[in-house]
């Protein structure tokens, strides 16, 4: 006997379905306890104010708090959440605070949970068309619809084509533009000169060369070393004086690097770097990759979102020649994380490079050719049906209510951005052009540091920093669905009061 078949003698009570127990939760429990957890949600969000926005326990706190072992009985919901309350949520930085202006937005809004929680309960698979037809269309659709909403190159459409998938973060649109864009550049064999040819001669890992700003995300870099590409393999070009990239130095290395023998195969232009918001001059990077035959993506993952305000799409002059695109509907488009929208110009180069058809997977639908199967769009197979979210987002602010909130957004930082301007003890350090101020006091890096701590530890409001060219600057991102003008006023009082109290405290003025 091949394995032990002894378990098939064991007892077991085996509970009759309808209203299931038998350790499970009961439908009328769940509804029960669901019905309690949304109303827990929403008193959550009407006392967020109530709480200090960043956490200040220490590490190990919280594992501290918990039993060594997990439960060997069951206990009950009430339990849960109270150990919630008082365990969780002191070890909570309170991202959805109207006080939160750290590190970059991270939206949520009702109908964006709502989403979230249907697609856990309904819990599909849509690996493939024929897992769940519903998952996939919703998803086509409404990436379509946002192609309209934002004025992208009608080609990112799936009736292009190219078309648009959701993944989970922009991280992971970059890898796989990376994939895409290798695929593309292997198959091209002989047709752009013989550096091409080189790069399939089985060291193409050796040959690849991408390149970015130095102010371009982290997830670049990282992105090439999954894909076995150095980091001596990206070229990180230099920045003008608004921290945009520079094109003639993004020309000159790419014009080297192809003198060297070796193959530039990606561009990555940002709208909206991660540290200022620079914006890289997408028109003039467009051209050098059509000069080198260079995959250029782009990522808007933080600023993108705005161009569904007509005023703001200059942000995306000369996107036309991309070809990818992505940007974070969960970090400014009231999404609940995860959520990217990814988009190729040409979905052939995406699904070439990750497409792998085993027999248990084979089926009508994908035979036929009439479908899409976005497992083929994405590193897993797995995927949630993470567009119904987006659509409830979409359908509940409609396209007015999410131009007001972002023009609100925009107009706060402006005015923040302005008092800044007016105090002359503070100074700009990057331009704002949209919702992120980066900002410093004059009595230097480590005041400023000094007062960024000091501001932080009030648990009022939450600001992060970065550095540009080395100096050490204050970041506030004003984009937090419900940020409200007076809590911009009260942040900006608290950095002037607290810069005055910290300076009348300086030795030199004792
Ligand atoms: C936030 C950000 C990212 C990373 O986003 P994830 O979705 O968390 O991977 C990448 N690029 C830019 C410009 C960003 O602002």
């Amino acid at each position: 006997m091949p394995y032990d078949r002894s378990i098939l003698t064991q007892t077991v009570d085996i509970p009759k379905k309808k209203n299931m127990s038998g350790y499970h939760m009961s439908s009328k429990e769940f509804r029960k306890y669901g019905k309690e957890l949304i109303d827990w949600i929403a008193d959550y969000y009407d006392y967020i104010e109530s709480y200090p926005v960043q956490s200040v326990v220490s590490p190990g706190e919280i594992r501290a708090a918990l039993p060594d072992a997990a439960p060997e009985t069951a206990e009950p919901f009430e339990d849960w959440i109270q150990d919630v309350e008082k365990i969780i949520l002191p070890g909570l930085t309170h991202w959805q605070s109207p006080s939160f202006f750290g590190y970059f937005p991270c939206n949520s809004s009702g109908p964006a949970i709502l989403g979230d929680l249907l697609s856990s309960g309904l819990n599909v698979q849509g690996m493939m068309w024929s897992t769940s037809p519903a998952c996939t269309e919703v998803e086509t659709h409404v990436l379509d619809w946002l192609v309209d909403m934002l004025d992208l190159p009608t080609h990112f459409k799936s009736s292009s084509a190219g078309g648009g998938v959701i993944q989970d973060t922009a991280s992971s649109a970059t890898l796989c533009a990376m994939l895409a864009a290798r695929f593309r550049m292997e198959q091209r064999k002989g047709a752009v000169g013989s550096s091409d040819v080189e790069a399939r001669s089985g060291e193409a890992a050796y040959r690849f060369v991408a390149y970015a700003s130095e102010e371009a995300h982290s997830s670049v870099e990282k992105g090439l070393r999954i894909i076995g590409i150095s980091t001596e393999r990206l070229r990180k070009i230099a920045t003008d004086g608004s921290f945009a990239m520079n094109v003639t130095e993004l020309r000159a290395a790419m014009q080297s690097d192809r003198e060297a023998g070796l193959v530039p195969f990606f561009v990555s232009a940002t709208v909206g770097t991660t540290s200022s918001n620079a914006m890289d001059p997408l028109d003039k990077i467009g051209d050098v990759c059509q000069e080198f035959n260079t995959w250029l993506h782009v990522d808007a993952a933080m600023s993108g979102t705005a161009a569904i305000c007509p005023e703001f799409r200059w942000i995306h002059k000369g996107l036309e020649s991309a070809d990818s695109y992505c940007f974070n509907p969960h970090k400014w488009m009231f999404t609940n994380f995860d959520c990217d929208c990814f988009y190729v110009a040409n979905r052939s180069d995406l699904t070439g490079a990750l497409s792998i058809l085993p027999e248990y997977l084979k089926n009508d639908a994908t035979a036929s050719e009439a479908v899409f199967d976005y497992r083929d769009w994405q590193i897993p197979l797995g995927r949630r049906f993470r567009a119904l979210k987006l659509w409830f987002v979409i359908r509940q602010y409609g396209i007015q209510g999410l131009q007001y909130h972002l023009r609100r957004h925009v107009k706060l930082a402006q005015t923040f951005g302005q008092w800044v301007e007016e105090d002359p003890q503070f100074e700009i350090l990057a331009p704002y052009p949209l919702a992120l101020v980066c900002f410093a006091h004059k009595a230097g890096d480590e005041f400023t540091n000094r007062l960024l701590e000091t501001v932080n530890r009030t648990g009022k409001i939450f600001a992060t920093h970065t550095t540009l060219r080395g100096r050490f600057a204050i970041r506030m991102s004003i984009a937090q669905t419900y940020t409200e003008l007076r809590h911009v006023e009260r942040a900006w009082k608290l950095f002037q009061e607290t810069s005055r109290s910290l300076q009348a405290a300086r030795p030199e003025n004792a």
